[in-house]
């Protein structure tokens, strides 16, 4: 791990991830032992690398699945199996499942083949975000851990910086407090980890997950971003991470992005609560048309 200036063997790798995680936890405030933590579970490497983590470093954690009915409903099947075996070979990894259409109606791809011009990945995003953060409210989890490493970060960041989008910018962070009883907190442990590091991990483990990309996110931009930031990687070491870590400090030093903006005018959705600065009902109750 040229990036770190560290080379493992697997034993030591896997004590040097799981103390960096810890570590990371700690340093950041994301959540203590006492809370109850909400793990989001995709199936992939990631989520299930920090499942595992979260476990063994005796956190009391539950899993959450959401199936999204994918391709026909077999990507999120194969998805969903990795889960339940994942569950099923350790004591105490309890979860649940969201089933988008037996709960909402509908799938996702049925939303989008409704609402020509919107990208499938991004109304994806807009009810994966909103389940998570409903049943972490529901269900009075203290916070949301998703598997987000250094890559995914990084990338959003550079999305971020090509458009100047200092709204998301200010925002970009490891840990998000709850700043409304309807907004759950949302921690991100392995934010500082390569991608290629969790892989490593979730394969020492002996992790079987999902190993294909979800098939519609083919030509997203986001993995077009992760590439160009690979090529710089090969090119310069560390790169990755130094883009993504001194912008936190930079941000947390100077002070960046914390000038002026409106103030935003936050309501309440009038159909499931949540904060939104649309006037009646959220993003998300708009989607499904709910009245
Ligand atoms: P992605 O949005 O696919 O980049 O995934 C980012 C994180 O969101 C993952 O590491 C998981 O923690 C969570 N996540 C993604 N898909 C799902 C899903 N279907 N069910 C639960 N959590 C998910
Ligand atoms: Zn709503």
């Amino acid at each position: 791990m040229r990036q770190h200036r560290l080379a493992l063997c697997g034993e030591h790798f896997t004590e040097w991830f799981i103390s960096r995680t810890q570590r990371a936890i700690e340093r950041y405030g994301m959540f203590g032992p006492e809370d109850r933590v909400l793990v989001a579970v995709s199936g992939g490497k990631d989520s299930l690398a920090l499942w595992d983590v979260l476990l063994r470093l005796g956190y009391d954690v539950e899993g959450l699945y959401i199936n999204l009915a994918i391709a026909d409903q077999q990507y999120s099947e194969e998805s969903k199996a990795r889960v339940e075996q994942f569950a099923s070979e350790r004591s105490g990894a309890d979860f649940q499942i969201v089933d988008v259409k037996k709960t909402y109606g509908k799938s996702v791809l049925e939303l989008a083949r409704e609402r020509r011009g919107r990208e499938v990945c991004s109304l994806c995003g807009l009810v994966k975000r909103h389940i998570m953060n409903r049943v972490a409210c529901e269900r009075g989890f203290a916070a949301l851990a998703t598997g987000h490493n250094l890559d995914d970060e990084a990338a959003v960041l550079f999305q971020n910086v090509l458009r100047w989008q200092t709204g998301y910018l200010a925002r970009q962070a490891p840990v998000l407090p709850s700043t409304h009883p309807r907004l759950a907190r949302k921690a991100k442990p392995f934010f500082r980890f390569y991608e290629r590091e969790t892989a490593a991990y979730a394969l020492l483990q002996g992790t079987d997950y999902i190993y294909e990309e979800c098939p519609h996110s083919k030509g997203a931009t986001t993995i077009l971003y992760k590439e160009l930031l690979n090529r710089l990687e090969t090119r310069s070491r560390g790169a990755k991470q130094q883009f993504y870590l001194s912008f936190l400090k930079t941000r947390r030093e100077e002070g960046l992005f914390s000038g002026p903006r409106e103030k935003l005018d936050l309501g309440e959705c009038e159909n499931c609560g949540q904060p939104t600065t649309a006037p009646a009902l959220c993003a998300f109750c708009r989607l499904w048309g709910m009245s």
